[in-house]
Protein backbone atom coordinates (compact mmCIF):
# COMPACT_ATOMS: atom_id res chain seq x y z
CA UNK A 1 0.00 0.00 0.00
CA UNK A 2 1.17 3.20 -0.50
CA UNK A 3 2.10 5.80 2.07
CA UNK A 4 -0.65 8.08 0.72
CA UNK A 5 -3.57 5.28 1.12
CA UNK A 6 -2.38 4.25 4.18
CA UNK A 7 -2.31 7.92 5.79
CA UNK A 8 -5.87 8.06 3.86
CA UNK A 9 -6.99 4.88 5.44
CA UNK A 10 -5.50 5.91 8.88
CA UNK A 11 -7.97 9.46 8.09
CA UNK A 12 -10.80 7.62 7.09
CA UNK A 13 -10.59 5.80 11.02
CA UNK A 14 -9.79 8.47 12.51
CA UNK A 15 -13.08 10.67 11.83
CA UNK A 16 -15.15 7.75 12.69
CA UNK A 17 -16.25 6.51 9.22
CA UNK A 18 -18.50 4.00 8.49
CA UNK A 19 -16.67 1.26 7.57
CA UNK A 20 -18.10 -2.32 6.94
CA UNK A 21 -17.46 -6.04 5.43
CA UNK A 22 -18.34 -8.72 3.57
CA UNK A 23 -17.20 -11.67 4.76
CA UNK A 24 -17.98 -15.25 2.70
CA UNK A 25 -16.75 -18.12 3.74
CA UNK A 26 -15.84 -20.06 0.65
CA UNK A 27 -17.86 -23.36 1.64
CA UNK A 28 -20.29 -23.60 -0.70
CA UNK A 29 -21.55 -21.19 -3.81
CA UNK A 30 -23.52 -17.98 -3.37
CA UNK A 31 -27.26 -18.27 -3.05
CA UNK A 32 -29.92 -15.86 -2.66
CA UNK A 33 -29.95 -15.64 0.58
CA UNK A 34 -26.05 -15.23 1.39
CA UNK A 35 -26.42 -12.37 -1.02
CA UNK A 36 -29.63 -10.62 0.73
CA UNK A 37 -27.74 -10.41 3.73
CA UNK A 38 -24.80 -9.02 1.74
CA UNK A 39 -26.90 -6.82 -0.69
CA UNK A 40 -28.16 -5.21 3.38
CA UNK A 41 -24.60 -4.65 4.11
CA UNK A 42 -23.79 -2.86 0.97
CA UNK A 43 -26.35 -0.61 0.79
CA UNK A 44 -25.47 0.19 5.00
CA UNK A 45 -22.44 0.90 3.80
CA UNK A 46 -22.80 2.86 0.50
CA UNK A 47 -26.04 4.59 1.78
CA UNK A 48 -23.64 5.99 4.75
CA UNK A 49 -20.88 7.09 2.67
CA UNK A 50 -18.90 4.32 4.11
CA UNK A 51 -16.08 2.01 2.74
CA UNK A 52 -16.63 -2.15 2.18
CA UNK A 53 -14.20 -4.63 3.31
CA UNK A 54 -13.90 -7.98 1.26
CA UNK A 55 -12.71 -10.68 3.41
CA UNK A 56 -12.44 -13.99 2.14
CA UNK A 57 -12.85 -16.60 5.57
CA UNK A 58 -11.12 -19.56 4.17
CA UNK A 59 -10.14 -20.79 7.03
CA UNK A 60 -12.88 -23.48 7.83
CA UNK A 61 -10.81 -26.75 6.10
CA UNK A 62 -11.84 -29.51 5.27
CA UNK A 63 -15.49 -27.62 4.66
CA UNK A 64 -14.20 -24.99 2.18
CA UNK A 65 -14.78 -25.83 -1.54
CA UNK A 66 -11.50 -25.26 -4.47
CA UNK A 67 -12.72 -22.82 -6.56
CA UNK A 68 -15.66 -21.34 -4.51
CA UNK A 69 -14.30 -17.87 -3.49
CA UNK A 70 -13.79 -17.01 -7.07
CA UNK A 71 -17.18 -18.05 -8.09
CA UNK A 72 -18.24 -16.06 -5.41
CA UNK A 73 -16.64 -12.76 -6.15
CA UNK A 74 -17.47 -13.56 -9.89
CA UNK A 75 -21.59 -13.72 -8.45
CA UNK A 76 -21.03 -10.58 -6.43
CA UNK A 77 -19.56 -8.32 -9.43
CA UNK A 78 -21.75 -9.42 -11.84
CA UNK A 79 -24.91 -8.30 -9.28
CA UNK A 80 -23.21 -4.80 -9.18
CA UNK A 81 -21.14 -5.69 -5.88
CA UNK A 82 -17.87 -3.88 -5.75
CA UNK A 83 -15.47 -3.33 -2.23
CA UNK A 84 -12.62 -0.99 -1.47
CA UNK A 85 -9.96 -3.42 0.26
CA UNK A 86 -9.66 -7.15 -0.40
CA UNK A 87 -8.24 -9.98 1.99
CA UNK A 88 -7.98 -13.28 2.78
CA UNK A 89 -7.78 -15.00 5.75
CA UNK A 90 -5.48 -17.67 4.78
CA UNK A 91 -2.83 -15.34 4.44
CA UNK A 92 -2.96 -13.36 7.62
CA UNK A 93 -2.32 -16.45 9.97
CA UNK A 94 0.88 -14.85 11.79
CA UNK A 95 -1.76 -11.99 13.19
CA UNK A 96 -4.19 -14.66 14.28
CA UNK A 97 -1.13 -16.66 15.97
CA UNK A 98 0.29 -12.95 17.52
CA UNK A 99 -3.10 -12.57 19.31
CA UNK A 100 -3.18 -16.36 20.55
CA UNK A 101 0.15 -15.71 21.65
CA UNK A 102 -1.49 -12.69 23.61
CA UNK A 103 -4.08 -14.46 25.46
CA UNK A 104 -2.01 -17.54 26.18
CA UNK A 105 0.47 -15.27 27.84
CA UNK A 106 -2.63 -13.38 29.72
CA UNK A 107 -3.41 -17.21 30.67
CA UNK A 108 -6.92 -16.64 29.35
CA UNK A 109 -6.64 -20.05 27.61
CA UNK A 110 -5.99 -23.36 27.90
CA UNK A 111 -5.33 -26.95 26.01
CA UNK A 112 -7.76 -29.23 25.39
CA UNK A 113 -8.28 -32.91 24.54
CA UNK A 114 -11.99 -33.41 24.30
CA UNK A 115 -13.46 -34.84 21.12
CA UNK A 116 -12.77 -34.39 17.18
CA UNK A 117 -16.37 -32.65 17.00
CA UNK A 118 -15.00 -30.27 19.61
CA UNK A 119 -11.97 -29.55 18.23
CA UNK A 120 -13.43 -29.00 14.63
CA UNK A 121 -16.18 -26.85 15.81
CA UNK A 122 -12.78 -24.03 16.48
CA UNK A 123 -12.66 -24.04 12.99
CA UNK A 124 -16.10 -22.97 11.56
CA UNK A 125 -18.57 -20.16 12.17
CA UNK A 126 -20.97 -21.09 14.25
CA UNK A 127 -24.04 -20.71 12.75
CA UNK A 128 -27.61 -21.02 15.08
CA UNK A 129 -27.83 -24.45 16.82
CA UNK A 130 -24.15 -25.37 15.99
CA UNK A 131 -22.58 -24.72 19.04
CA UNK A 132 -21.60 -27.05 21.50
CA UNK A 133 -21.56 -26.61 25.47
CA UNK A 134 -18.80 -27.20 26.83
CA UNK A 135 -18.39 -28.10 30.29
CA UNK A 136 -14.61 -27.45 31.31
CA UNK A 137 -13.57 -31.19 31.62
CA UNK A 138 -9.80 -29.92 30.47
CA UNK A 139 -9.65 -27.04 32.09
CA UNK A 140 -6.88 -26.76 34.47
CA UNK A 141 -5.32 -30.25 33.33
CA UNK A 142 -2.23 -29.27 31.17
CA UNK A 143 -0.26 -26.50 31.33
CA UNK A 144 1.35 -26.75 28.12
CA UNK A 145 0.24 -27.62 24.61
CA UNK A 146 3.07 -30.76 24.64
CA UNK A 147 1.47 -32.50 27.81
CA UNK A 148 -2.03 -32.34 26.26
CA UNK A 149 -0.33 -34.25 23.16
CA UNK A 150 1.44 -36.41 25.17
CA UNK A 151 -1.92 -37.39 27.08
CA UNK A 152 -3.44 -38.09 23.32
CA UNK A 153 -0.13 -40.02 22.96
CA UNK A 154 -1.04 -42.41 26.07
CA UNK A 155 -4.75 -42.50 25.42
CA UNK A 156 -3.66 -44.21 21.70
CA UNK A 157 -5.04 -41.15 19.59
CA UNK A 158 -1.91 -39.62 18.67
CA UNK A 159 -3.37 -39.12 15.34
CA UNK A 160 -5.64 -36.38 17.11
CA UNK A 161 -4.47 -33.01 18.08
CA UNK A 162 -5.59 -30.81 21.30
CA UNK A 163 -7.25 -27.15 20.24
CA UNK A 164 -7.46 -24.46 22.32
CA UNK A 165 -9.95 -22.71 24.74
CA UNK A 166 -10.69 -20.13 25.91
CA UNK A 167 -11.50 -19.68 29.79
CA UNK A 168 -15.09 -18.13 30.35
CA UNK A 169 -15.64 -17.03 34.06
CA UNK A 170 -18.99 -18.05 35.72
CA UNK A 171 -20.95 -15.58 35.26
CA UNK A 172 -19.78 -14.12 31.85
CA UNK A 173 -22.54 -11.92 30.84
CA UNK A 174 -22.51 -9.91 27.81
CA UNK A 175 -24.99 -6.83 26.61
CA UNK A 176 -25.21 -5.46 23.71
CA UNK A 177 -27.39 -3.16 21.17
CA UNK A 178 -27.86 -5.02 18.20
CA UNK A 179 -29.23 -2.09 15.24
CA UNK A 180 -31.64 -4.94 14.13
CA UNK A 181 -32.34 -7.54 16.77
CA UNK A 182 -32.56 -4.80 20.00
CA UNK A 183 -31.14 -5.87 23.27
CA UNK A 184 -29.22 -8.98 23.75
CA UNK A 185 -27.84 -10.35 26.98
CA UNK A 186 -26.53 -13.68 27.41
CA UNK A 187 -24.24 -15.32 29.74
CA UNK A 188 -21.75 -16.69 28.27
CA UNK A 189 -20.53 -19.26 30.55
CA UNK A 190 -24.33 -20.87 30.90
CA UNK A 191 -24.69 -21.32 27.09
CA UNK A 192 -21.46 -22.16 25.71
CA UNK A 193 -18.96 -22.68 28.54
CA UNK A 194 -15.43 -21.81 27.56
CA UNK A 195 -15.13 -22.08 23.61
CA UNK A 196 -12.80 -23.20 21.40
CA UNK A 197 -10.57 -20.44 19.68
CA UNK A 198 -7.72 -22.24 17.75
CA UNK A 199 -6.80 -25.94 16.39
CA UNK A 200 -3.19 -26.94 16.46
CA UNK A 201 -0.57 -25.18 17.95
CA UNK A 202 -1.36 -22.17 16.23
CA UNK A 203 -4.04 -22.44 14.02
CA UNK A 204 -6.76 -19.80 14.86
CA UNK A 205 -10.56 -20.35 13.87
CA UNK A 206 -13.66 -18.54 12.90
CA UNK A 207 -14.09 -16.50 16.30
CA UNK A 208 -10.35 -15.72 16.81
CA UNK A 209 -9.77 -14.72 13.26
CA UNK A 210 -13.05 -12.51 13.02
CA UNK A 211 -12.19 -10.53 16.13
CA UNK A 212 -8.54 -9.70 14.86
CA UNK A 213 -9.81 -9.43 11.45
CA UNK A 214 -12.60 -6.38 12.34
CA UNK A 215 -10.48 -4.89 14.45
CA UNK A 216 -7.37 -4.25 12.07
CA UNK A 217 -9.51 -3.61 9.24
CA UNK A 218 -11.22 -0.81 11.34
CA UNK A 219 -14.69 -2.40 10.91
CA UNK A 220 -17.17 0.13 12.69
CA UNK A 221 -19.95 -2.14 11.91
CA UNK A 222 -20.71 -6.08 11.11
CA UNK A 223 -24.22 -6.76 9.22
CA UNK A 224 -24.76 -10.21 9.25
CA UNK A 225 -26.66 -13.36 9.24
CA UNK A 226 -28.83 -13.55 12.49
CA UNK A 227 -27.64 -16.87 12.82
CA UNK A 228 -24.92 -15.26 14.44
CA UNK A 229 -25.98 -13.69 16.72
CA UNK A 230 -25.86 -15.81 19.69
CA UNK A 231 -21.85 -16.12 18.70
CA UNK A 232 -21.51 -12.53 18.87
CA UNK A 233 -21.19 -12.56 23.02
CA UNK A 234 -18.15 -14.56 22.54
CA UNK A 235 -16.51 -12.28 19.97
CA UNK A 236 -17.01 -9.65 22.37
CA UNK A 237 -15.59 -11.37 25.42
CA UNK A 238 -12.43 -12.04 23.09
CA UNK A 239 -11.98 -8.37 21.55
CA UNK A 240 -12.40 -6.90 25.44
CA UNK A 241 -9.67 -9.59 26.13
CA UNK A 242 -7.40 -8.32 23.48
CA UNK A 243 -8.01 -4.45 24.23
CA UNK A 244 -10.14 -4.13 20.68
CA UNK A 245 -12.97 -1.88 21.40
CA UNK A 246 -16.15 -2.10 20.45
CA UNK A 247 -17.92 -2.05 17.44
CA UNK A 248 -21.49 -1.99 16.26
CA UNK A 249 -23.49 -5.10 15.43
CA UNK A 250 -26.04 -5.76 12.96
CA UNK A 251 -27.84 -8.92 12.78
CA UNK A 252 -30.03 -9.72 10.09
CA UNK A 253 -33.33 -12.64 9.49
CA UNK A 254 -31.59 -15.44 7.18
CA UNK A 255 -33.54 -16.29 4.27
CA UNK A 256 -35.12 -20.24 4.70
CA UNK A 257 -36.98 -22.83 3.25
CA UNK A 258 -40.25 -23.65 3.10
CA UNK A 259 -39.60 -26.16 6.62
CA UNK A 260 -38.48 -22.91 8.27
CA UNK A 261 -34.64 -24.47 8.07
CA UNK A 262 -32.02 -22.06 6.49
CA UNK A 263 -31.77 -21.81 2.94
CA UNK A 264 -29.94 -24.53 1.03
CA UNK A 265 -29.53 -26.85 -1.23
CA UNK A 266 -32.77 -29.32 -0.18
CA UNK A 267 -34.72 -26.70 -0.87
CA UNK A 268 -33.91 -26.44 -4.53
CA UNK A 269 -30.97 -24.67 -6.88
CA UNK A 270 -31.01 -20.97 -6.05
CA UNK A 271 -27.60 -20.34 -6.44
CA UNK A 272 -26.54 -17.00 -8.28
CA UNK A 273 -24.37 -18.98 -10.30
CA UNK A 274 -27.45 -21.20 -12.07
CA UNK A 275 -29.72 -17.95 -12.41
CA UNK A 276 -26.81 -16.62 -14.17
CA UNK A 277 -26.38 -19.89 -16.24
CA UNK A 278 -29.93 -19.69 -16.94
CA UNK A 279 -29.60 -16.26 -18.61
CA UNK A 280 -31.80 -14.60 -15.77
CA UNK A 281 -30.70 -10.64 -15.40
CA UNK A 282 -28.66 -9.24 -12.50
CA UNK A 283 -31.56 -6.75 -11.72
CA UNK A 284 -34.13 -9.04 -11.58
CA UNK A 285 -31.98 -11.18 -8.93
CA UNK A 286 -31.34 -7.69 -6.88
CA UNK A 287 -35.28 -7.08 -7.80
CA UNK A 288 -37.08 -9.99 -6.29
CA UNK A 289 -34.66 -9.78 -3.06
CA UNK A 290 -35.49 -6.08 -2.39
CA UNK A 291 -38.98 -7.07 -2.74
CA UNK A 292 -38.34 -8.76 0.36
CA UNK A 293 -36.70 -5.98 2.26
CA UNK A 294 -39.90 -3.49 0.93
CA UNK A 295 -37.98 -1.66 -1.19
CA UNK A 296 -38.92 -3.12 -4.70
CA UNK A 297 -42.40 -4.22 -6.66
CA UNK A 298 -42.69 -8.14 -7.04
CA UNK A 299 -41.27 -8.63 -10.36
CA UNK A 300 -39.53 -5.25 -10.53
CA UNK A 301 -35.85 -6.00 -12.44
CA UNK A 302 -33.41 -2.65 -10.99
CA UNK A 303 -29.44 -2.19 -10.43
CA UNK A 304 -28.20 -2.30 -6.79
CA UNK A 305 -27.14 1.32 -6.97
CA UNK A 306 -30.50 2.30 -7.93
CA UNK A 307 -31.74 0.75 -4.68
CA UNK A 308 -29.74 3.29 -2.29
CA UNK A 309 -31.73 5.76 -2.28
CA UNK A 310 -34.75 3.31 -1.51
CA UNK A 311 -32.29 1.73 1.30
CA UNK A 312 -34.15 1.40 4.54
CA UNK A 313 -33.94 -0.70 7.60
CA UNK A 314 -37.18 -0.21 9.04
CA UNK A 315 -38.89 -2.08 6.46
CA UNK A 316 -36.95 -5.37 6.27
CA UNK A 317 -39.01 -8.08 8.16
CA UNK A 318 -38.01 -9.05 11.77
CA UNK A 319 -39.31 -12.79 9.97
CA UNK A 320 -37.17 -14.47 8.18
CA UNK A 321 -37.53 -14.50 4.29
CA UNK A 322 -39.51 -17.87 2.96
CA UNK A 323 -38.13 -18.18 0.08
CA UNK A 324 -40.76 -20.97 -1.33
CA UNK A 325 -42.61 -19.80 -4.70
CA UNK A 326 -39.50 -19.52 -7.47
CA UNK A 327 -40.60 -22.28 -9.15
CA UNK A 328 -41.87 -19.77 -11.97
CA UNK A 329 -39.14 -16.82 -11.45
CA UNK A 330 -37.07 -17.47 -14.53
CA UNK A 331 -39.80 -16.02 -17.37
CA UNK A 332 -39.17 -14.19 -20.40
CA UNK A 333 -39.23 -11.37 -18.54
CA UNK A 334 -36.85 -12.04 -15.94
CA UNK A 335 -34.29 -12.92 -18.66
CA UNK A 336 -31.56 -11.59 -20.79
CA UNK A 337 -33.45 -10.24 -24.41
CA UNK A 338 -32.33 -13.58 -26.81
CA UNK A 339 -30.06 -12.31 -29.10
CA UNK A 340 -31.80 -10.61 -32.14
N1 LIG B 1 -17.75 -16.17 7.08
C1 LIG B 1 -18.85 -16.40 7.95
C2 LIG B 1 -19.88 -17.23 7.24
O1 LIG B 1 -20.03 -17.12 6.03
C3 LIG B 1 -19.53 -15.12 8.38
C4 LIG B 1 -18.70 -14.41 9.34
C5 LIG B 1 -19.23 -13.14 9.90
O2 LIG B 1 -19.96 -12.44 9.20
O3 LIG B 1 -18.85 -12.86 11.01
O4 LIG B 1 -20.52 -18.00 7.86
Amino acid sequence: MTEERAKQKMNDRSIGRYVGRLAPSPTGALHLGNVRTFMIAWLRARSLGGKLIMRIEDLDHPRDKPGAAKEAIEDLKWLGFDWDEFYIQSERKEFYRDALEKLRSKGLVYPCICSRRDVEAAQSAPHEGEQLFYSGTCRGRYTTWAQACRELQMRGQSSRLPCWRFKVDAPSIVEFDDVFAGRCVYDVSSSFGDFPIARDEGAAGYTLAVVVDDSAMGVTEIVRGDDLLSATPQQILLRRSLDLGDVSYLHVPLAVGKDGRRLAKRHGDTRIKSYREMGVKSQALIGLIASSCGWAQEGENITLADLLPRFDLSTIPHNPWVVDKLGNFVTPSTREAPLA
